[in-house]
């Protein structure tokens, strides 16, 4: 690092040098600019004063109490795929960035990982395949999200419908406080009820409550077989009416994805495919997997041939190239002002929240995008406006409509993110969800933790509501 010594924050710099070798203390724009915001494009008004690379738990401590001492904000930071400015760096406060704790150890028999935060997703579920087991939560950005990424913000995934979201495969994390203090919380056993639970109140957390700097995850049997299927469907209620006849067909899939028509044309035009000859309106992607899959994507074939919804079942290698190109085929849109939401509802819903949908992209004629983890109700609509030449802001109605679509998934029992969570992005609808008394307890969970409101103050439970770069129309990110 290079400390300018007339700079304010020398004493802070300092401080954190009295523990961390200079290489791992980041002060120069340079080298701290690709730390200052995550996916969403949100930046706060002015750099952090540091970006501070640990390479032990010990060191994670040290910054932990020079952060309280110094009483500047202090924000974890993976690989910066968030979708929802949780991993924006705070103005004049320091990012902690987990890349150097990346440590991974399988233990086959009691079929758990012990991995550091800063492990990449995809490397624990490889490293576990060498053992028959999988670690089975896969966002879609698994090739570049952290562990300590996906627990704070208790990732989903395409599986996720049958082996739950991250939650349900961590048993054991070790958190450093604000002031440094370490917790050791869970257990290794797959049961265990001691005490409160409080790996499932740090799961999900998004850095507000401490850092996580160890988890103990479970693992599973891999299974061997994977089937795929595919149906095309002429529109978005009626990708929703196949999603039903899937999940209430008694089978378990490991997969029920939606992909509508913009999602393919955005595929055939990043990837070279032909998906909008192919399966025009829309398709939905089904995968059983495990020793019962063959009979099962049989019993979903004819469930969905029976409802009029005829189903091509894939070879191996076809079906692996589908869920790939769900996973990564689509690309940005530059040329568009876009809003990537994360929205879940109950499965009962689906069709009249597809429906709505639809009708907000032509009430505010805005360009509806939309993929979605189906069979667990995650909808992720994208909704678009074309960037006029030297506008530097998005248009108001691309606002109002993302809006407009919140609302509608609350008000059909829904949630605001089915599993990106909050951050600042989604911090203006969070009391709409939660109501003021539960977000007041909330808010009293933190001042227990963290009592000098240092961890991710501009974060989810933040009191103002307009986030370190505004208005929730400048996300340009349409992904999941
Ligand atoms: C192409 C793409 C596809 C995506 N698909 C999915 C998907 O299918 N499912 C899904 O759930 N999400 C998805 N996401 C969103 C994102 O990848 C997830 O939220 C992921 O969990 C973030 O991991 P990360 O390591 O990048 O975390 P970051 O973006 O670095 O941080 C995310 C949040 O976690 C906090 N944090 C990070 N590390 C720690 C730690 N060690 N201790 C405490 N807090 C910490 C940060 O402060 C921040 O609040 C996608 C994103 C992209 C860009």
């Amino acid at each position: 690092m290079s400390a300018d010594m007339s700079d304010p924050d020398t004493a802070l710099v300092a401080a954190l040098l009295r523990h961390l070798d200079p290489d791992d203390v980041l002060t120069t724009p340079g080298d701290v600019e690709p730390y200052r915001s995550d996916a969403t494009g949100l930046r706060a008004a002015r750099p952090p004063a540091a970006v501070a690379v640990p390479r032990s738990v010990e060191q994670v401590r040290a910054v932990a109490r020079v952060a309280s001492a110094h009483r500047v904000p202090l924000v974890a930071r993976g690989a910066g795929t968030g979708l929802s400015g949780g991993a924006t760096a705070p103005a004049d406060g320091i990012v902690l960035s987990t890349e150097a704790l990346c440590g991974i150890r399988i233990d086959p028999d009691d079929q758990v990982a012990v991995v550091g935060p800063g492990a990449i997703t995809d490397h624990v579920d490889v490293a576990a395949r060498e053992h028959g087991l999988m670690y089975a939560p896969d966002p879609a950005s698994s090739q570049t999200s952290t562990i300590g990424g996906n627990i704070a913000t208790n990732a989903g995934g395409l599986r996720c419908v049958k082996y739950g979201v991250t939650r349900e495969s961590v048993l054991a994390l070790d958190v450093v406080l604000a002031d440094g203090t370490l917790l050791r919380t869970g257990h290794r056993s797959v049961k265990g009820v001691t005490g409160y639970d409080l790996v499932g109140l740090i799961v999900g957390s998004e850095g507000t409550l401490g850092i996580v700097v160890g988890a103990t995850l479970r693992l599973l049997p891999a299974p061997t077989v994977v089937r795929t299927l595919v149906v095309s469907v002429p529109s978005l209620p009626d990708a929703g009416r196949a999603v039903g006849v899937v999940t209430g067909s008694g089978v378990r899939p490991s997969t029920v994805e939606l992909l509508n028509r913009a999602t393919l044309e955005n595929i055939d035009t990043h990837s070279g495919t032909d998906f909008v000859a192919r399966h025009g309106g829309g398709l939905v992607l089904v995968r059983t997997d495990g020793p019962g899959a063959d009979a099962e994507i049989a019993v979903l074939a004819d469930a969905l041939s029976a409802a009029g919804l005829p189903a091509q079942v894939l070879d191996d290698a076809e079906g692996e190239r589908y869920y790939e190109l769900r996973r990564t085929g689509r690309g940005r849109r530059d040329h568009m002002w876009s809003v990537g939401e994360d929205v879940a509802v109950p499965r009962s819903a689906l069709v009249p929240v597809l429906e709505a949908i639809e009708e907000i992209g032509r009430r505010f004629d805005v360009e509806v995008s939309a993929v979605a983890h189906a069979g667990d109700g995650n909808l992720h609509p994208g909704l678009s406006v074309l960037r006029r030449p030297g506008e530097s802001v998005p248009p108001a109605r691309l606002g109002e409509a993302a809006d407009a679509l919140v609302r509608a998934a609350l008000a059909h029992g829904g949630t605001l993110s089915g599993e990106h969570g909050v951050g600042s992005a989604k911090r203006p609808w969070l009391e709409d969800e939660l109501g003021s008394e539960q977000l007041a307890l909330q808010r009293a969970i933190k001042a227990l933790l963290d009592p000098a409101g240092i961890l991710a103050p501009d974060g989810f439970l933040a009191r103002d509501d307009a986030g370190p770069a505004g208005h929730a129309g400048r996300r340009r990110s349409v992904r999941s």
